[in-house]
């Protein structure tokens, strides 16, 4: 991993960290809304229960108190009644109970209801510009309404339910168009948003707390990896350019002859079974001592170099090889016949004599040449290697003998 990539996928693992924190937060939000709109259903369900409850008695009767005033709105012959003992007594309906609860609950827990209605008897019972809304809806159908809004100047999720005429409503309520079933108000509930937010508060700090953590632990790991990566790298490249320079020569840049030898062997087993022949070229620079004293030793090495250049070029093939056998002599390894060796080792003496670099101390050419025994075998068990080399170097020695600048190939 190169430091770019290891900051691309830093990069990445932070958005995808990022993303996640953002789709919980806001999952966790609306969670805490339908949490909110559920408590306020549940509300209001209960109040329904305790005033079926109350309804189902005709109304329950209490001590009249300071605060406990009889319900002037209360249309009942009954409403107030003395005991035997001589206190006086009043009926608590549906609607002047759930206006009781709601003060109390209001002190106890800041969670707000109110029984409202379009047409009330009772001015408290007026609904307010939120409640009127979801008491239209009622008319259309809807059974519950919800949403939220401010009252004063604080949030709340608001929840309101109908109120459904029940048969046991019509012993207070015997209005002549009042029928069961009838929409006659509603209850709103509603729940400050603090007390949701202080719940989910508590939420995002743990989810904040475990990105950081899951960030962290992600870009320490990318971290590891690319230094571990980065060490790896730096290993291998080392050892590349140790084993390199085991096997390169470093003046001419040509393999030199301990892989040549490793070359060779691996060469000559794979012709031996499968029978093919195996070609080598012994390579002499001509004259070179006395390049050398002409020119001087840097010169010689540039020399060297460039023909070295010149005879690699013909080497492409994974078969194929040309080392440096050491001083100016190089060695061709090739997986051909004679015939094709031969050809091979004409080109490579017209191109060193075609670079034309001076020689002025040449017994035969005013320019550089060089000197080649070429040898062919077809490899068995009972031949080694060696023997192709002895040939080769027999070839060249004949070479050498019969004039230079040519090629001889070994005659047995
Ligand atoms: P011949 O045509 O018979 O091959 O004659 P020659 O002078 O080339 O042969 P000889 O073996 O007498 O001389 C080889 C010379 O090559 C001797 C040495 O100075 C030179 N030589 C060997 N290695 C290097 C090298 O790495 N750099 C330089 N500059 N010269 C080298
Ligand atoms: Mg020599
Ligand atoms: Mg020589």
């Amino acid at each position: 991993m190169k430091a770019t990539g290891f900051l691309l996928f830093s990069i990445l693992w932070l958005m995808l960290v990022g993303l996640s924190f953002y789709y919980q937060v806001e999952d966790d939000k609306k969670y805490g809304q339908k949490i909110a709109y559920k408590q306020a259903e549940m509300f209001f369900q209960h109040i329904v229960l305790m005033r079926q409850w109350n309804a189902d008695h005709g109304g329950v009767y209490v001590p009249v108190t300071e605060q406990n005033q009889p319900n002037p709105y209360l249309n009942a012959t009954t409403r107030d009644v003395t005991t035997r003992e001589g206190q006086t007594l009043t009926l608590i309906d549906p609607a002047l109970m759930t206006r009781q609860l709601a003060k109390m609950e209001e002190s106890r827990s800041h969670i707000r209801f109110h029984i409202a209605s379009l047409t009330p008897m009772d001015p408290e019972n007026k609904a307010d510009a939120w409640e009127e809304k979801a008491l239209q809806a009622f008319t259309q159908g809807w059974k519950s309404y919800e949403g939220l809004t401010d009252i004063g100047n604080q949030r709340y999720f608001r929840y309101m339910g109908a109120l459904v005429l029940e048969p046991t409503c019509l012993k207070c309520h015997n209005e002549p168009d009042y029928k069961v079933g009838d929409v006659v108000g509603g209850i709103s509930v509603s729940i400050p948003s603090a007390s949701i937010d202080d719940f989910l508060s508590v939420r995002l700090a743990w989810l904040k707390q475990s990105h950081l953590l899951i960030a962290a632990i992600g870009l320490m790991a990318l971290l590891i990896a690319y230094w571990a990566q980065e060490r790896l790298n730096k290993r291998l490249t080392k050892a590349r350019s140790h084993l390199q320079l085991a096997y390169l020569d470093s003046l001419t840049l040509l393999p030199n002859r301990r892989y040549y030898d490793a070359f060779v062997r691996r060469e000559w087993k794979r012709a031996t079974r499968h029978h093919y022949p195996l070609s080598m070229i012994m390579i002499d620079i001509d004259f070179f001592k006395a390049y050398n004293d002409n020119l001087g030793h840097v010169e010689g090495d540039q020399c060297l170099r460039q023909v070295a250049r010149t005879l690699r070029r013909y080497f492409r093939r994974s078969g194929d090889l040309i080392a440096r056998y050491g001083g100016e002599e190089f060695c061709v390894v090739a997986a051909c016949d004679s015939l094709q060796i031969m050809q091979l080792a004409e080109i490579l003496r017209m191109a060193v004599e075609s670079m034309k670099l001076p020689h002025p101390e040449s017994k035969i050419s005013q320019y550089v040449t060089i000197s080649l025994g070429v040898a062919t075998l077809i490899p068995r068990e009972n031949i080694e290697f060696g023997d192709l080399l002895l040939h080769a170097d027999r070839a060249l020695y004949d070479a050498k003998h019969s004039g230079r600048n040519r090629v001889e190939k070994y005659r047995g």
